[in-house]
């Protein structure tokens, strides 16, 4: 590892003045991280530093870069063993962990990062526990199966990170989480991250981290960042106003919130009916369905999300340009979470909320508790910026054949632009899950692509391929 740059004298939000090798430097720029978000500003110094940690800071702020960059540092990628555990409460944010960590481990060659949750075939994570992995990541019942089968080693472990702390102990993952940390080596560095800071959350880093340090960033959802805008409504108008609003605002992602699944359902058959890409997030969907509502989505080719709180509880999606509150929370910090999804990083969002007469209680309440003055427009301020109805800006071709079948994001770039032509620029995302590969496509050309795609082959083999609705 490189020496440390000379220290400022107060915290700098320059990830140069890390004791970063200079590998890694470069590959966050090509990431487009510039700086460090605040959480990663205060806890990367003493992360690096080999400290024990507790981390709080809300979601979207960053905190799996803080994590993996600390355990890509203590990692010896010529030691083919796992070194680094990260726990994670579901499926779906160990696959976001999973990303980012390979993300960030590109630097570095031939770094192996393994996902081990349940819901997926042991016989597949057998197999490639038996090839190998630097980093495992995964819920705790499916880790805790693997120590007891014997298929999972930790003896060289260096780095154990608990993510989202405050969900994995909400979901009645305490007992799991202790026996996985007591089976890791006990000269470890041990990262504890989390959004919130319940009562829970200490005594297991009593019981757990050495000597923690405590970073945290508070939430403050500045008033810059997030423009908020009331709307008073009436009842019989409020799914309308969502339309008004977005085709006065003709945001690319907007997320919006409702109070309960009834109004999620009469939400998107609204904005269906009108003619927008609006797609439902809710408990009753299986994991292969949620996976592909939220592959639409983030790659841009849905334009809304309708979700419950609870529903949306823990993901991350960048780049949101808009929140919408259909209905007022009864919580003042339920709202603070909301709003809290827009405006990220880098990026303005707007917070949009309607409210009826009966509501303005609860908007009393939002405001005292978050020290704000609400501000309003009426919903006849909203006129549409033009005609065209809002259309996203990609489609998603789904490909039959996932990971199973080794496809990998570069066969299909490379069916798509170096056999059939296209710029690499009329290609957005390509997600490759289990058993499906999601591309996006520049919408124009989305019919195209499917009947050429359909005709070509990827990685030597003919595919399968429809257009998914949206
Ligand atoms: P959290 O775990 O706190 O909810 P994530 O780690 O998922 O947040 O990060 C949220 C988003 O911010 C991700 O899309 C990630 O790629 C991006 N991100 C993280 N760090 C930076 C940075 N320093 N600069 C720009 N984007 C970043
Ligand atoms: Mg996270």
């Amino acid at each position: 590892m490189n020496t440390c740059a000379p220290r400022a004298a107060e915290k700098t939000s320059d990830f140069a003045s890390l004791p970063l090798p200079p590998a890694t430097l470069a590959n966050l720029q090509r990431l487009g991280y510039t700086r460090m978000t605040p959480i990663q500003a205060a806890s990367l110094p003493l992360a690096l530093a080999g400290k024990d940690l507790i981390a709080q800071a809300k979601t979207g702020s960053g905190k799996t870069a803080a994590f993996a960059l600390a355990l890509l540092a203590n990692l010896n990628p010529r030691r083919f063993a796992v070194q680094s555990l990260v726990l994670c409460p579901t499926r779906e944010l160990a696959d976001q962990v999973t990303q980012e960590v390979r993300r960030l481990a590109r630097a570095e060659d031939h770094i192996k990062v393994l996902t081990l949750c349940g819901g997926s075939p042991m016989r597949g994570q057998l197999a490639s526990l038996e090839h190998g992995a630097h980093i495992v990541v995964g819920t705790p019942g499916r880790i805790m199966d693997h120590l007891a089968r014997g298929s999972l080693a930790l003896d060289a472990l260096n780095t154990l990170v608990l993510d989202e702390a405050d969900r994995m102990l909400d979901m009645g993952f305490h007992d799991d989480i202790a026996s996985v940390a007591r089976q890791c080596p006990k000269q470890r560095q041990t990262l504890l991250f989390s959004a919130t800071y319940p009562e829970g959350i200490a005594k297991l880093a009593a019981a757990f981290l050495r000597e923690p340090q405590t970073v945290t960033v508070a939430e403050q959802p500045s008033a810059t960042q997030i423009r908020q805008v009331f709307f008073e409504v009436r009842e019989d108008e409020r799914l309308h106003a969502v339309s008004l609003l977005l085709n006065h605002h003709r945001p690319v992602s907007t997320l919006a919130f409702c109070n309960t699944k009834q109004q999620c359902r009469n939400l998107v058959d609204v904005l269906k009916a009108q003619g927008f890409a609006a797609l439902e997030l809710h408990g009753d969907l299986d994991q292969r369905d949620r996976d592909q509502v939220l592959v639409q989505f983030a790659n841009r080719s849905a334009s809304v999300l309708v979700a419950t709180d609870i529903a949306a509880r823990g993901l991350d999606i960048a780049e949101l340009e808009a929140v919408i509150n259909v209905d007022v929370t009864p919580e003042p910090a339920t709202h603070t979470h909301r709003i809290g999804r827009t405006g990220r990083v880098d990026a303005e969002g707007w917070a949009f909320s309607l409210s009826s007469l009966d509501e303005m209680g609860r908007v009393g309440q939002i405001e005292h508790a978050l020290g704000f003055t609400s501000q309003w427009q009426p919903l006849a301020a909203l006129t549409p910026a033009t005609r065209e109805p809002l259309r996203p800006p990609m489609a998603t071709l789904q490909i039959a054949g996932g990971r199973k079948e080794k496809i990998r994001p570069g066969d299909v770039l490379g069916a798509l632009t170096k056999d059939l032509g296209y710029a690499a620029t009329q290609i957005g995302k390509i997600n490759v899950n289990e058993f499906s590969t999601y591309v996006a496509v520049e919408r124009g050309i989305a019919g195209e692509v499917l009947k050429k795609l359909s005709a070509a082959r990827v990685k030597g083999k003919s595919v399968k391929v429809r257009l998914l609705e949206g």
